[in-house]
């Protein structure tokens, strides 16, 4: 089985709940505290191992002391970590205050995530093995430009999730295979007004028209639209289950549908197990951990539990 290669993000989260936001200049007591290993590349990397794919994480921590933990924690998952580079400074952090009500504030300081080059990553990239290379919007840009150029000079499939949503280049957009991303991010990439499948689709043929492959639009409760140069679109609804927490949904969905691919399900097959995976998430709390295995997914996908 080739492997899928995640060139991305490793965040420690540091999350604090507080009854209520403090104003500028005030100090409050902080009602509990959370350190949860993060950022959208690790747990996509997660998501993939945890689905059965072999998944090789490439990126890079700090000299923290976040630093061993980060990497533990991802070869703990199955990930192989021998990519990730320790730079001079701090590792990825997700600064995140919860208050009462579940409403966030989040400082994001990038650290190590933001601080290699292509360069530095290039000869660790087990290219030859990679079933496809998946990419998101949390490390340098053109160490992002770079994997996607390479990849592309040596026939490697480049999966990008544009998350944060920023506009990409546009001659970049032939690079990618295949392009995942929700309905906020579709709209900053295309311009469109996003609700709904069908605008989703008609929103993604414009990412077709540029060059991209394959898009494939998560909706949430809505489920997906998957269109593609091929002129295959599909909608695959979610599965009905009682969400309690949609972080990392989106990255559940992304892991999962590499990982199905990277076996040579066919891509109704892959879309339908990143459902599975990603409906199962959305029934637990957190991140990483809220992310299923393939068996708990598996059964699921069998109708042998019910959620
Ligand atoms: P993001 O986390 O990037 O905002 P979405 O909210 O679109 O992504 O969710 C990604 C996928 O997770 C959806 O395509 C769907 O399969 C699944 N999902 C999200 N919310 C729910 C839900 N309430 N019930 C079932 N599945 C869900």
């Amino acid at each position: 089985m080739k492997k899928i290669v995640v060139v991305g993000s490793i965040n420690m989260d540091l999350v604090t709940n507080v009854e209520a936001f403090p104003r500028p200049g005030e100090t409050i007591h902080s009602l509990g505290v959370g350190y949860q290993p993060g950022g959208k590349g690790a747990n996509q990397a997660v998501a993939a191992a945890r689905s059965g794919a072999s998944v090789q994480m490439v990126g890079a921590v700090g000299t923290d002391s976040f630093a061993q933990t980060l990497i533990d924690n991802l070869a703990g998952s199955g990930v192989d970590t021998a990519g990730i580079l320790r730079k001079e400074g701090h590792s990825g952090l997700a600064i995140i205050t919860v208050d009462r009500s579940g409403e966030n504030h989040i400082v994001l300081a990038g650290g190590s995530n933001k601080a290699f080059a292509f360069g530095e990553i290039e000869g660790r990239i087990a290219w030859d093995e990679a079933h496809a290379v998946l990419l998101q919007n949390e490390i340098d840009r053109e160490t992002t430009a770079a994997v996607m150029r390479e990849a592309k000079r040596r026939g490697v499939p480049v999966w990008f999730n544009p998350a944060p949503a920023v506009k990409p280049e546009p001659s970049l957009l032939p690079l990618i295979h295949t392009c995942i991303l929700n309905e906020t991010e579709i709209e900053v990439i295309t311009g469109a007004k996003v609700s709904g499948a069908e605008d989703a689709e008609r929103a993604a043929g414009r990412l077709l028209e540029a060059g991209v492959t394959q898009v494939v639009v998560t909706l949430g409760d809505k489920g997906c639209v998957r269109a593609g140069r091929d002129g295959e679109s599909v909608h695959v609804p979610a599965f009905k289950v009682r969400a309690v927490d949609t972080t990392a949904a989106g990255d559940t969905f992304i892991g999962a549908m590499a990982a199905a691919s990277s076996e040579g399900k066919p891509v109704m097959e892959a879309l339908r197990f990143a459902a599975a995976a990603s409906a199962l998430a959305v029934t637990r709390h957190g991140a990483q951990a809220s992310i299923p295995s393939r068996d708990e997914v598996e059964r699921l996908l069998s109708g042998s539990i019910r959620k």
